[in-house]
């Protein structure tokens, strides 16, 4: 019932969204950007943010900015969560008055543990609303972009329901109805990338203290962290619990790890990250992985350290 177009509601109906009202909250880069592309389409967007004036531009571009959550709640059924965590969800929502978040859909694109966003699920329904997980895998810079995705999980009929209005910011990937899924595919994203991204700036203050920039080493980084093919190649084999050392040997991995940590040293630059990576391989070694492939640390890591 809302909209400058026709329109159903409800989380088992079918929208047309083309310019289905929506509200944001959080108004950091990621929800901002997420107001903004809302805007660019047409759509009658409400925001609220901690901090007011985050929603400057975006009210001189016809945004509403809410006095409090519940006025922002009230103006859409689909209500966007773009928060640091689910701790400022919480900070913002667990005051509002109960009512206000009937028949609400919640989409939460917020970082969370799978844990954190199933207790959020059950939050949220003990208002009368709905939670569904998201996690995002673009950057600010990619939402209104289809070729960018976000992982959903939660009821899927809310999902339908809204997925046109979810498309508006990226594709719309729904992996299943435990509130938790989106949550932990989006951390084992994050595991790879935050580990990858840490190792990039290892690199760099390594490189930068003998005298290399960045772009010095962006033709070889782009290849270095391209690991298609070693994942390709392992995938199957770890899949098998097959860790045969017929290709690389962990003890060759060791001795190569020793290096970067003592080039790292050597350069002066901080070594906690190297050490850390050596510190993994040494307790394959220690568990008699040295003639195994260094895929066998995915066993070490699946317990935690002594
Ligand atoms: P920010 O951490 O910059 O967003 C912060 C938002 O959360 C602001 O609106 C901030 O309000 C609010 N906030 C934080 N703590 C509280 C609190 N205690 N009470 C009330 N409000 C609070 O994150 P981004 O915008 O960059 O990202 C949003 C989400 O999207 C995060 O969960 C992030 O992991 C995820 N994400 C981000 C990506 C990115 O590249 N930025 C990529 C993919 C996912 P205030 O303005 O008042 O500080």
């Amino acid at each position: 019932m809302n909209g400058t177009t026709g329109m159903t509601t409800g989380t088992t109906g079918t929208i047309s969204t083309t310019t289905a009202p929506v509200t944001v909250i959080g108004l950091g880069p990621m929800g901002h950007a997420m107001a903004s592309t809302y805007l660019d389409r047409g759509h009658r967007v409400t925001v609220y943010n901690r901090t007011a004036s985050r929603a400057d531009d975006l009210v001189a571009r016809g945004a509403h900015l809410a006095a409090g959550v519940e006025e922002a709640l009230a103006a859409a059924e689909l209500v966007v969560l773009s928060l640091t965590g689910y701790e400022a969800m919480h900070a913002l929502l667990d005051g509002a008055d109960p009512a206000a978040f009937t028949g609400r859909v919640l989409v939460n694109l917020s970082s969370a543990t799978p844990d954190e966003a199933r207790a959020a699920a059950a939050w949220a329904a003990e208002r009368g609303a709905t939670h569904l997980t998201g996690g995002v895998l673009t950057p600010p810079s990619g939402i209104g972009d289809p070729a960018s995705a976000t992982f959903y999980s939660g009821p899927r009929a809310a999902f339908d329901a809204h997925r046109a209005t979810l498309e508006v910011l990226t594709a719309a990937d729904h992996r299943g109805e435990d509130p938790g899924l989106a949550a932990l595919l989006y951390q084992l994203n994050m595991t790879m990338f935050w580990t990858a991204l840490t190792g990039y700036w290892q690199t760099l203050a390594m490189a930068g203290a003998h005298g290399l920039k960045a772009a010095d080493v962006l033709p070889f980084a782009v290849d270095a962290l391209d690991l298609t093919r070693f994942l390709e190649f392992y995938t199957p084999r770890v899949d098998a619990g097959d860790h045969t050392g017929d290709v690389d040997r962990l003890a060759m991995g060791t001795a190569s790890a020793e290096h970067v940590l003592h080039t790292a040293r050597d350069a002066g630059v901080d070594t906690s990250l190297p050490a850390a990576v050596l510190g993994v391989f040494r307790r394959g070694m220690a568990a008699g992985h040295a003639a195994d492939s260094a895929s066998s640390l995915v066993e070490i890591l699946k317990r935690p350290a002594a």
